[in-house]
């Protein structure tokens, strides 16, 4: 593995690793590197500049990627999406389903007004939103729950 200090047309430097300075060409001509910071693919190798003093200060707050997006990543997104909702049916399953009603108990919990319990249900953006500026916990599901009575 060797490493690059890349550039992209917006001066952002960020590294990434490399099987060989060939495959750094190769993924250059297919367009797969891309700035973490501006999505940019107009990317080059940065030119060094020299270093002077306390090693590692100098990208300080420059993003750092370890590794590019390999081209076949489709895949594995689907299989991790899979994971994802299966660990969500899951942390579900003891969790009660309240659809619109959502919003009126969450703040009944929060006010002592209702047992504290896990609950999932449906708000609107704006009513989550306030939940969450009114400090009350929520936490938007990662994938979509259909609501259960549109599996009758
Ligand atoms: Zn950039």
């Amino acid at each position: 593995m060797i490493v690059f200090d890349l550039q992209c047309r917006e001066a952002h430097v960020f590294e990434a690793w490399f099987s060989s300075s060939a495959s750094f060409e190769e993924q250059k001509q297919n367009g797969h590197l891309m700035c973490p910071v501006c999505q940019s693919s107009d990317v080059a190798k940065a030119l060094m500049a020299p270093r002077i003093g306390a090693k590692g200060n100098r990208r300080a707050d420059s993003p750092v990627v370890n590794t590019l997006k390999p081209k076949d990543d489709a895949p594995d997104l689907r299989k991790l999406m899979a994971t994802v909702a299966k660990a969500q049916a899951e942390a579900l399953k003891s969790s009660q389903w309240v659809g619109r009603d959502f919003d009126r108990k969450a703040r009944a919990m929060d006010a002592g007004e209702e047992t504290t319990k896990s609950i999932h249900g449906q708000t609107t953006p704006d009513q989550a939103r306030a939940l969450i500026e009114d400090g009350i916990g929520v936490m938007p599901l990662l994938v979509p729950v259909v609501p259960p009575e549109e599996l009758n």
